[in-house]
């Protein structure tokens, strides 16, 4: 059986005076030590973040698939490692998009990640263009395909599926959608990395509140959540956790 993740996407939001916000998340999350919470957060905050969090995981949103090297901006896995985080995202349709990451860069991050010894969310996710033509199913199939490494193992690795369209906008896909997705995500692994895929963890992500939360994390080979908007403050994001237990 699989222990619920419930894991927070900071992306780019968060100073210092936030950092209250994250002592009140760890202090809920301690709470519930059936589920396993985190938060990822923007890099300059890791190393503040890990001061008041705890016990609770702080991750990066992102890291460079090379350990080091001349990428101006850019942190490698061990950097991150070094200020504090102990996982990190890799593959968000944000950098897909803004960044212009394929499939085959959030592999070579991962792997990065892993070998720094960092646990990692993958996220995988089709455009509403791409559910509408009929295709979402494949789109997903074949990102998880290229970006899930061989060794992909439930000790370090979790997928997380979150449709584009449904990325900060109030809308989620129905519950048997989510739930035939993750039904296909996880058939996908299994033909990849064998017996080991039952036991790792596929989070959705998409406009998850504490409103729709409990009903989401019910369904079917979903095995928690990774959220955005909701996770900035501990009052929206504590009932998420909550609705995990
Ligand atoms: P929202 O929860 O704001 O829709 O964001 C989801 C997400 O992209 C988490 O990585």
């Amino acid at each position: 059986t699989r222990r619920k993740m419930v894991v927070g996407n900071w992306k780019m939001h968060g100073l210092k005076a936030d950092l209250p916000e994250i002592e009140a998340i760890a202090q809920a999350a301690a709470q519930k030590p059936m589920v396993d919470v985190a938060l990822c957060v923007p890099a300059t905050l890791i190393a503040p973040a890990t001061g008041v969090a705890g016990t609770m995981p702080i991750g990066a949103e992102d890291v460079h698939a090379a350990d080091k090297g001349a990428h101006t901006g850019c942190l490698s896995a061990q950097m991150v490692k070094e200020a504090g985080a102990s996982l990190t995202i890799v593959g968000h349709s944000e950098r897909r998009a803004d960044q212009n990451e394929t499939s085959h860069d959030a592999w070579a991050k991962a792997a990065a990640a892993r070998a720094a010894g960092l646990n990692v969310i993958l996220c995988v996710g089709e455009t509403e263009a791409e559910r509408d033509a009929g295709r979402a199913e494949r789109v997903v199939q074949a990102q998880i395909e290229k970006s899930v490494p061989d060794a992909a193992a439930a000790s370090w690795f979790t997928l997380a599926y979150e449709p584009r369209w449904a990325i900060g906008t109030g809308r989620t896909p129905k519950l048997e959608e989510i739930e035939s997705m993750h039904a296909i995500a996880r058939a996908k692994l299994s033909r990849m990395v064998g017996e080991e895929a039952a036991g790792i963890r596929i989070l959705y992500g998409g406009s998850m509140t504490g409103a729709n939360a409990a009903s989401i994390l019910a369904v079917d080979n979903v095995d928690g959540g990774l959220i955005g908007g909701a996770s900035l403050t501990a009052e929206k994001f504590i009932p998420i956790i909550q609705a995990a237990a």
